[in-house]
């Protein structure tokens, strides 16, 4: 039995972590993957304050590693297969523990674009991180598919390798921020095809071309290219939870201000959250708001 343990180990959970750390609280995180969770597919943040420049991802989250450690936190890589909400058990491929308390920060996965050749491409050309595959597409041509922020930093980082990135998207603005909106315009490397959809990803062992179809004119066309970079927004990765907690149609886990789900003490926080700010620094703020949530409802 632990005080409390954190489900995900991205920017929520850790600074949840570190809270209930300083409360010296016994803390368990599990994380099925790398400590620092999603963001870590993003090379640099530059939107966290006090790093005028921005600040290598891999930094931070070692930072924020480092910082919950040093307060006795336990990290254990276990993948939750299914929690019982009413009697606070969690249960992974490898035991079950037992909690007065649990803060789910399991986040989000990258959505897909169910077009044909998708599946069967993915890893062999088709990615949805371009810091992680970015450097194999070195003076090829590559399509990034999307319209929001993340679309926008991953085109700029794929210029440094790819000779030429094209931003397919589906409206005819984008929805990144003027900043990024502003770079990308300046970027010689860039081009857009907008008011367009994908169709289909075709090739034989490798992506090898892309149908796109005007959605003004319904004309479709075949673009050459080596790489399609996915980048259309995220689903939460709550499937575990569905008859346990309240969710939204999409799955995003409905909480209150104090980062409280729809059953006493089970608190959520950071992207598999529904609220209208994705970011680092909300995370990390509702991470902490359900750190202090939790060691409420122990000690009350
Ligand atoms: P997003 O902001 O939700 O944008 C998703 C984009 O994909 C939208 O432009 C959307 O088109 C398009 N889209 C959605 N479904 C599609 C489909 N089936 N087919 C084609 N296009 C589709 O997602 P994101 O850019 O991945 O970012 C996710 C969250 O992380 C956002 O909240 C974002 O602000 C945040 N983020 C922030 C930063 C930063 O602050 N530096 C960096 C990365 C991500 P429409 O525009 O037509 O809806």
């Amino acid at each position: 039995m632990h005080d409390l343990i954190i489900i995900g180990a991205g920017p929520a959970g850790l600074t949840a972590a570190l809270y209930a750390g300083r409360s010296r609280l016994d803390v368990l995180m599990l994380e099925r993957m790398a400590v620092g969770g999603m963001i870590l597919m993003s090379e640099t943040i530059e939107n966290f304050p006090g790093f005028p420049g921005g600040i290598p991802t891999q930094d931070l989250m070692q930072r924020m590693r480092e910082q919950v450690e040093n307060l006795g936190v336990k990290i254990s890589t276990e993948e939750v297969s299914g929690i019982d909400c009413k009697n606070k058990l969690v249960k992974t491929g490898t035991g079950e523990y037992s909690a007065r308390a649990i803060v789910i920060a399991v986040g989000a996965k990258p959505r897909r674009l169910n077009v044909p050749g998708e599946d069967k491409l993915t890893g062999r050309g088709v990615s949805y991180c371009a810091t992680c595959d970015a450097p194999f597409f070195k003076g090829k041509k590559v399509i990034v598919v999307g319209g929001g922020n993340a679309v926008a930093e991953e085109a700029l980082y794929l210029t440094r390798f790819a000779e030429s990135v094209s931003i397919v998207h589906r409206r005819d603005e984008l929805r990144a921020s003027a900043i990024l909106q502003e770079r990308l315009r300046e970027n010689n490397k860039i081009n857009f095809i907008l008011s367009s959809k994908v169709t289909e990803i075709s090739g034989g062992s490798k992506v090898e071309s892309l149908k796109v179809k005007d959605l003004k004119t319904n004309e479709e066309k075949k673009l050459d290219c080596s790489g399609v970079f996915i980048y259309i927004g995220y689903d939460p990765d709550t499937g575990f939870l569905k008859n346990e907690l309240q969710l939204d149609e999409a799955g995003f886990i409905i909480t209150s201000e104090m980062m409280a789900t729809s059953e006493e003490g089970i608190f959520a926080c950071g992207d598999c959250r529904k609220k209208s700010l994705y970011q680092v620094i909300t995370a990390c703020a509702e991470g902490a708001i359900a750190a202090d949530s939790a060691y409420k409802h122990i000690f009350s």
